[in-house]
């Protein structure tokens, strides 16, 4: 039953992006479904790189630069999000998931997800002390593991 629903949702991502493509007048190719179908159920902020390497091993042919003009169409449409960390290539993910910021791990290039209220908050609050309201934000904090006294480095 639960995995029953997740398809359900990945096929509705699926079908958005692939609606935002057609609108920006892109034909879509087995080889771009593939691709759409491949980040709709990406939950991990893959490079385009890691995205044609999951794209071909569902239909083979996707080149590199198909897939980073795919791309580039799809964040114009608002659909994905590109995101540009520092120290690595761009990552992209859809664009649908609830705000949340990001956490790169500078040892392993992970990049876990978080959300706080009382960040939001504070950001908001921030802002309208200066006379503005937020359109718009992106936090990213760099971080690596704590390690305990004695752990090997
Ligand atoms: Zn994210």
């Amino acid at each position: 039953m639960r995995e029953k629903k997740a398809m359900t949702q990945i096929d509705r991502r699926t079908e958005k992006l692939t609606t935002a493509l057609r609108r920006a007048g892109v034909r879509i190719t087995r080889q771009r479904a593939a691709l759409l179908s491949v980040l709709a159920e990406a939950e991990d902020h893959p490079e385009a790189i890691e995205l044609q390497r999951r794209a071909e091993a569902v239909v083979p042919g996707i080149s590199l630069s198909t897939v980073y003009r795919t791309l580039t169409e799809l964040e114009h449409q608002g659909v994905i999000l590109r995101h540009q960390f520092e120290g690595t290539p761009a990552r992209f993910e859809h664009s649908e998931a609830r705000h949340h910021d990001h956490m790169i791990d500078v040892e392993t290039g992970e990049v876990i997800e978080f959300a706080n209220d009382r960040i939001e908050a504070l950001q908001a609050e921030i802002a309208e002390a200066m006379g503005y309201e937020i359109v718009h934000h992106r936090l990213e904090l760099y971080v690596r593991r704590k390690r305990a006294p004695g752990d090997p480095d």
